[in-house]
């Protein structure tokens, strides 16, 4: 165990957390921060070998993991997620929806209809179809937590309709917050720019990173574990009076007053 690691607490001792995208960057720290916190963890995403290499790496750290695929889009799969969760821990405490798209640069008149609905279908409704199937197991004291982004606030020219569907997600967390209430919360996390492969394209640019660095106030990019640290945060009892909120973790990069 390393360092930071240690220094970890055991907030979701007990707790079933699914995730899903979680079989790299953010949504897989997500998993492994709540699992070293004690959370049996269910991991997924859309390819096989992704999700056996997952759940390998987190039983090593120690960590009680289910692995299932599912492509965040297909409801069959997105039952299947639900179904076997339910049928090995018996509940759900958490849900993170982590996974998201961004199949375009183009710009907004020029996009078309067919990648206008995958990217509201991927990014905004398959959350709400997912919350749909997992509402019946939801445990009294439950969290869900959205994962938005800076550009829900300030949509960029070559990712509007992203940054749309991210823009959604502030919303869709203050109204499921709303009709979730009083036994589940629902909060949301922003991030800034985190070096991923989803992110690849902007951080592999020396000139676009450095400029991302220099629009933080503390001078550099996110990491996973930031978002991890933030969602474990906002999925735990230690946020049990906030519902409806989203938090910005993106090292004071301009979003709002
Ligand atoms: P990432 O490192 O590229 O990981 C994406 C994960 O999602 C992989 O595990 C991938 O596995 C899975 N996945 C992709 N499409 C899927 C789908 N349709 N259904 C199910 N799983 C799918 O991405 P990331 O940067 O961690 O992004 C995670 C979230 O953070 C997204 O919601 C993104 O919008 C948000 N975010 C990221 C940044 C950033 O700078 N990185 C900034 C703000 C917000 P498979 O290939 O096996 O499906």
């Amino acid at each position: 165990m390393s360092k930071e690691e240690m220094k970890i607490g055991r907030r979701f001792e007990g707790k079933v957390a699914i995730v899903t995208a979680s079989t790299q960057g953010i949504g897989f720290s997500i998993a492994e921060r709540l699992g070293l916190e004690g959370a049996a963890v269910v991991v997924s995403s859309r390819k096989q070998k992704n999700v056996d290499e997952a759940v390998e790496k987190l039983k090593n750290k120690g960590i009680q993991v289910l692995g299932v695929v599912c492509q965040i889009s297909d409801a069959q799969q997105r039952k299947d997620l639900i179904n076997k969760t339910v049928e090995k821990y018996g509940k759900i405490d958490v849900v993170v929806s982590n996974a998201a798209a961004n199949p375009t640069v183009s710009l907004l008149l020029e996009t078309p209809e067919s990648v206008l609905d995958k990217v509201w279908e991927i990014n905004v409704k398959a959350s709400v179809l997912l919350l749909q199937e997992a509402a019946p197991y939801l445990q009294k004291g439950s969290s869900v937590v959205l994962i938005s982004s800076i550009m829900g606030y300030r949509p960029q020219i070559a990712m509007a309709m992203y940054g749309i569907t991210k823009t959604a997600l502030l919303g869709l967390t203050k109204a499921l917050a709303k009709e979730m209430a009083p036994d589940t919360r629902v909060n949301c996390v922003a991030p800034g720019l985190v070096p991923t492969n989803f992110a690849a394209f902007l951080t592999k640019d020396e000139v676009l990173k450095k400029t991302a660095e220099e629009s933080t106030l503390l001078g550099k990019l996110g990491t996973p574990g930031d978002m991890a640290a933030a969602a474990s945060f906002l999925a735990s009892d230690d946020a049990s009076y906030i519902t409806g909120e989203t938090l910005v973790v993106a090292g004071g990069a301009p979003s709002r007053l």
